[in-house]
């Protein structure tokens, strides 16, 4: 409890934006939103169908030989080695105990499985219970950080969480420029310091200033610079300790790692190296819309094992979603526009 701590009973809960323990993806946008994400993910799908379905034929009682033909299917839709390891594991002890007997089994299966296993850690934003929510976004040079934080901004201010941004990305002056860009076309505010500064300082500057303006939400982009681990490690548990601004309690409240899908499996090797040099509490899947590897994000979820809280699906502020579990296996599972596809490719 610091200096803005203030008593329950001074805040006022009526008049105050919406400060819910979770905010939801605006409804009206969700079928174009779907659409994007179907087409995303198009490659994944229809290996998917095409080698699970199609190569070994529905109703055909589940073997070694059908399990082998599946498991390829799945390192074709860059599941990963891994993964499909896992997840063949997964599939042979469902058989062994016959929760699936036939190929028919195999596609209702997964999908209720997928689903828990992209949810069960929670995909919602988390917001501090008082004060402003700190979001440290990081990630490696070009993984798409920078325009996720603007995609961020301007999701929150849409749904009423009034938003500062600061731009603790000091290496490159051009890096100050693009965030500023998008603070003018969000309208939102940002905190810069001057060409090589301290990122750290501008982090506190930040925070400072999101509690003197009574904000909501403080956004952090950060350099992506990985000269060495011990230098990330330094590097972001100084803007960690900066973001807490001394009143701040529990600040940074979120560590959103940005991750570029079409890297595939070299995502996931980043995703380690951020784990342990910061407490990472989300991924932002970004560039999804570039990635015939929708597989990509099932692995990156079961061998980061942090959960998958946004997917940026294009350059444009609008072009992300809250990431939504059911809908992606629905889309990774999609029988229907099989078809349809065949026609427009
Ligand atoms: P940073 O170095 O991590 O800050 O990455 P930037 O935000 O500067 O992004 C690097 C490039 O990726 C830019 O050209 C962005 O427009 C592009 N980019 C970021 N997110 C997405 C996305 O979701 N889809 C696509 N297609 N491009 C993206
Ligand atoms: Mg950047």
């Amino acid at each position: 409890m610091g200096l803005f701590s203030k008593k329950k009973k001074e805040d006022p809960p009526a008049a105050a934006p919406a400060k819910a323990d979770e905010v939801d993806a605006p409804q009206p946008e969700k079928k174009g939103m779907l659409a994007k994400l179907t087409k995303a993910i198009l490659r994944t799908r229809m290996v998917l169908n095409r080698k699970v379905l199609g190569a070994v034929g529905l109703g055909q009682k589940i073997d070694d030989d059908v399990l082998e033909t599946i498991e390829e299917a799945m390192i074709e839709a860059d599941f990963g080695v891994e993964t499909s390891d896992f997840l063949m594991g997964v599939l042979r002890s469902a058989w062994k105990s016959g929760k699936i007997e036939t190929t028919s089994d195999i596609v209702p299966f997964l999908r209720k499985d997928l689903k828990h296993r992209l949810t069960h850690r929670g995909n919602k934003l988390k917001f501090a219970d008082k004060g402003p929510t700190v979001i440290l976004v990081v990630g490696v040079n070009g993984a798409g950080k920078t325009t996720s934080v603007a995609k961020l901004a301007w999701f929150l201010e849409k749904s009423g969480h009034h938003t500062v941004l600061a731009a603790a990305d000091t290496f490159r002056a051009a890096a100050v420029k693009q965030l500023e860009t998008w603070s003018e076309r969000i309208g939102c505010e940002i905190v810069t310091g001057s060409e090589k500064a301290d990122p750290a300082s501008v982090a506190h500057k930040g925070a400072e200033r999101a509690i003197e303006i009574g904000a909501d939400v403080l956004l952090v982009d950060t350099a992506g610079r990985l000269h060495t681990q011990k230098n990330l490690m330094d590097e972001l548990r100084k803007i960690r300790n900066a973001c807490r601004a001394k009143q701040i309690e529990g600040a940074p409240h979120e560590t959103i790692l940005v991750l570029d899908a079409t890297t595939g499996q070299n995502a996931v090797v980043q995703a380690e190296m951020f784990k342990e040099a910061a407490e990472v509490t989300g991924l932002f899947l970004a560039k999804l819309d570039g990635t015939a590897k929708g597989g990509a994000v099932l692995s990156i979820n079961e061998k980061v094992e942090v959960p998958v809280k946004f997917v940026g699906l294009g350059e444009k502020l609008e072009d992300m979603q809250p990431f939504d579990a059911d809908q992606f296996v629905e889309a990774l599972f999609d029988l229907e526009s099989l078809s349809a596809e065949n026609e427009t490719d």
